[in-house]
């Protein structure tokens, strides 16, 4: 059997020092000479990945998700410029200086990796948290041990890595409480959907912006709660519980994702549109039948009423799961997250053949519960494991993606962490 391949957290000094040492080679001009002549950043900030534990497909209809910040995080050095030009190196981009002036950073008008961080300057600015001197320019590198593109939020580690990072050399304060993170959370929201041009909800920014560790954040998308209302710090800790949290990257590559998600999407405002609600959040979980009868002369085929069933359901399972883990029951939660896969798999039609393996080797491995968390057709799944048992449940799951001919997945322990904030 091929052994697993674990993709580990670096610790904050490791994360340091990367970024520490890539600022000075990036940015230390040609034949400085001695040491002195080194360039070095301001400071150096860092913010999460994140998993989410159940509450899929809920956020654009005003329902509730429950992430975790991951252990694995994406570090920035930055320093100031006088300038407005900002000049960005990373270490998933090897030898690529991505440059541009931020008079010139609008929807449309950038494109590349820098655009989600160029783009968080941009929305600050429209928020009028532009600098108080300055051009607002700045010199960065990043380096990353957030897996991309596996659904565990790369993208959002950046933009809010930037986001504390910016907020500290500007002095704006925001990162000091709760509300002034919402506000940064806007902020990456707008850089990523407006800028990077990639629409998003706010799940990834809130939780890697708010959540604390041992804690998981309620994320609540119902429409006109205030920033602060929309994310709620809920207990959620493991280890006690003698719990781990595995996180399966699968690796697979669908196609069409983004097709299937609009149409997702599209097919739920329908939904609501014909049942007179302004989102699926509206529709009550115990009247579930009388809705489905109500959209039976508008759904020959039933798949509108499947999607509609999903998404009711899975916002009760998160009620509920809130509600278990709350009560410091966390050992219990594990029917909700096999409940949320099997809606997800049937009746939303959002896995994937490698995410239903993880899950049945998982479970048959003796996990808990376990799940296919993000918006599925690849991505990652997370079990819920006893911590005697992840060793076993980890080879099963990687002899089913042997026997499957499957490309090797990657693993990850996730004990839940800390937002973003500065490093050194
Ligand atoms: P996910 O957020 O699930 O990892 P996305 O497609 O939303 O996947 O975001 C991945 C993209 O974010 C990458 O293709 C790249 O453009 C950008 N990105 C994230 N982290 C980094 C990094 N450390 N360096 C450069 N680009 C990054
Ligand atoms: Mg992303």
């Amino acid at each position: 059997m091929t052994s697993p391949e674990w993709l580990e957290s670096w610790s904050d000094d490791e994360g340091a020092r990367r970024v520490r040492d890539l600022f000075t080679t990036t940015f230390t001009p040609e034949g400085a000479g001695d040491a002195e002549g080194d360039a070095r950043p301001d400071g150096v900030w860092s913010a999460p990945g994140r998993v989410n534990l159940i509450g899929e497909h809920t956020d654009y209809n005003g329902g509730l998700a429950l992430p975790t910040a991951l252990p694995h995080r994406t570090y920035v050095a930055l320093r100031r410029r006088d300038d407005d030009v900002v000049r960005l190196g990373s270490a998933q981009a090897p030898g690529e200086l991505w440059t541009a002036r931020l008079a010139d950073v609008s929807p449309g008008a950038v494109s590349g990796w820098g655009a989600y961080v160029a783009g968080v300057a941009w929305a600050l600015d429209k928020a009028g948290h532009g600098p108080a001197q300055g051009g607002g320019g700045f010199d960065a590198v990043v380096d990353s041990c957030v897996p991309f593109g596996a659904g565990l939020s790369s993208s959002a580690a950046l933009e809010c890595a930037v986001a504390v990072a910016l907020d500290d050399v500007h002095g704006l304060g925001l990162a000091g409480d709760d509300a002034g993170r919402a506000a940064l959370v806007d902020a990456c929201v707008r850089a990523e959907n407006e800028i990077a041009g990639a629409p998003t909800g706010g799940m990834d920014q809130a939780a890697s912006l708010r959540c604390t560790a041992g804690h998981a954040l309620l994320v609540d998308s119902r429409p006109g709660l205030s920033a602060l209302e929309s994310g709620t710090s809920v207990p959620f800790e493991l280890a006690p519980a003698g719990l781990t949290l595995l996180v399966v990257d699968t690796r697979a590559e669908h196609s069409h994702v983004d097709g299937q998600y609009a149409e997702r999407r599209a097919t739920c405002e329908r939904a609501a549109a014909l049942l007179g609600t302004e989102t699926l959040r509206d529709v009550d979980a115990d009247r579930l039948d009388e809705t489905l009868a109500a959209l039976e002369p508008h759904d020959p085929d039933g798949v509108l009423r499947r999607r509609v069933r999903h998404v009711v359901t899975e916002i009760a399972r998160t009620e509920r799961f809130r509600d278990l883990v709350s009560e410091g029951r966390v050992g219990d939660v594990g029917p909700l997250m096999v409940a949320s896969h099997t809606s997800l798999r049937d009746d939303y039609e959002v896995s994937a053949r490698e995410l239903d393996l993880v899950v049945d080797s998982a479970l048959g491995a003796g996990a808990l519960g376990a799940r296919m968390t993000g918006g599925g057709f690849g991505g990652s799944a997370i079990a819920l494991v006893g911590a005697d048992d992840v060793d076993a449940v980890v080879a099963a799951v990687q002899a089913a993606f042997d026997d499957a001919g499957l490309r090797a997945p990657g693993f990850l322990l996730a004990p839940p962490s800390q937002a973003a904030g500065r490093t050194a």
